[in-house]
């Protein structure tokens, strides 16, 4: 980093009654952390960054940057079936504002704190504001989840409610009106999402794959298709929305933010007929209780969309976030 005092001051804000952790043999202040691995585990690294202008805009609170920029990461290892234990962080500030990085640390320590996680070290440099967190975390050997173990027949869950961040932000861009009280709820989910990290680790021995939902349900799923070689039938009458969401759009506006709007972090998983009585008896209970939403094929690639078993005859304007799209 730079030779500039206003940076050790920022290690500061990074350092004091944060969380630690008794694997962590030295944590922030060398030039690295030292760690103990837990025995008979592997390792699991996941690294996300949030630039401002693109992840983000002026008007996002500095502690929800700090918040999400954890959870994002923390979902990836969720989606692993991985138990989050270190996070290290790359800040890149155009100023040092005391205001702001409070808010930001505040956020990230809220979810070292809840997730028990330690943040180790990172790096700290002056340019646009930018956020990188690179989230490791623990399975055990070859009990990870991935994307490629699906097979036609298993059975498509997603967890907790999609298309509310979608929303949140087409309501933040005027693109649609809902009322104050919906509009508080799901900016909620947009600013604070929350990492299905314990569903996660509970799938290990259960789902045959999973991804977490960033960028929309169709382009994610899509991932597992590939990965898997599979295709899908998806009933869009089973997608789990939110009171806030049928409550501010209509039926195929509902279905459309739920398929194709990103920034939910919810999980979509598959498991196999074999799995599923074992399954749906242990998430009963769940908060954010898994819904089935349709079943594996073989058609290579494929998603049906379906209403009530028929073809569905809506519309939709876009498939998912992409970064480097053209057209
Ligand atoms: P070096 O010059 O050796 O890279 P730095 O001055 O960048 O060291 O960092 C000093 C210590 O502070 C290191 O342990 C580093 O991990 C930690 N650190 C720097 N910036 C941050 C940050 N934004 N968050 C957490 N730890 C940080
Ligand atoms: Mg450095």
């Amino acid at each position: 980093m730079s030779d500039s005092g206003e940076f050790d001051l920022i290690a500061n804000y990074f350092t004091h009654r944060w969380p630690s952790r008794d694997d962590v043999v030295l944590g922030i202040g060398d030039d690295a952390a030292i760690l103990t691995p837990a025995e008979n585990s592997q390792l699991v690294i996941a690294t996300d960054t949030m630039v401002a202008g693109v992840h983000f805009d002026q008007q996002t609170p500095a502690r929800a940057i700090g918040h999400k920029i954890a959870a994002v990461n923390l979902s990836d290892l969720a989606a692993m079936g991985a138990e989050p234990a270190w996070l290290s962080l790359a800040l890149t500030v155009p100023t040092v504002d005391e205001e702001w990085l409070n808010g930001f640390s505040h956020g990230l320590r809220e979810i070292c704190e809840y997730y028990d996680c330690q943040l180790i070290g990172g790096d700290t440099t002056k340019g646009p504001l930018s956020v990188t967190v690179t989230a490791h975390g623990f399975v055990p050997a070859d009990h990870a989840l991935r994307r490629d173990q699906a097979k036609p027949g298993d059975w498509i869950y997603v967890t907790g409610t999609l298309g509310d961040a979608g929303l949140a932000l087409a309501a933040q861009q005027q693109r649609v009106q809902i009322s104050d009280a919906h509009y508080r709820r799901v900016l909620e989910r947009l600013y604070f999402p929350t990492p299905r990290v314990a569903i996660g680790q509970s799938l290990r021995d259960i789902a045959s794959s999973a991804i977490d939902v960033s960028d929309g349900l169709l382009a994610d799923l899509r991932h597992i298709l590939k990965a898997s070689n599979v295709g899908a039938r998806l009933a869009v009458d089973e997608l789990p929305l939110s009171m806030a969401l049928t409550e501010s759009v209509n039926e195929d506006q509902a279905i459309q933010f739920a398929l194709t709007s990103g920034d939910d972090y919810e999980l979509c998983f598959t498991v196999p007929e074999s799995k599923r009585g074992v399954f749906d008896t242990l998430m009963s209970r769940h908060p954010a209780k898994p819904t089935c939403i349709g079943r594996l094929t073989n058609e290579p690639h494929k998603i049906r969309l379906e209403h009530d078993g028929e073809q569905w005859q809506g519309q939709l304007e876009q498939h998912g976030y992409e970064h480097f799209r053209t057209a």
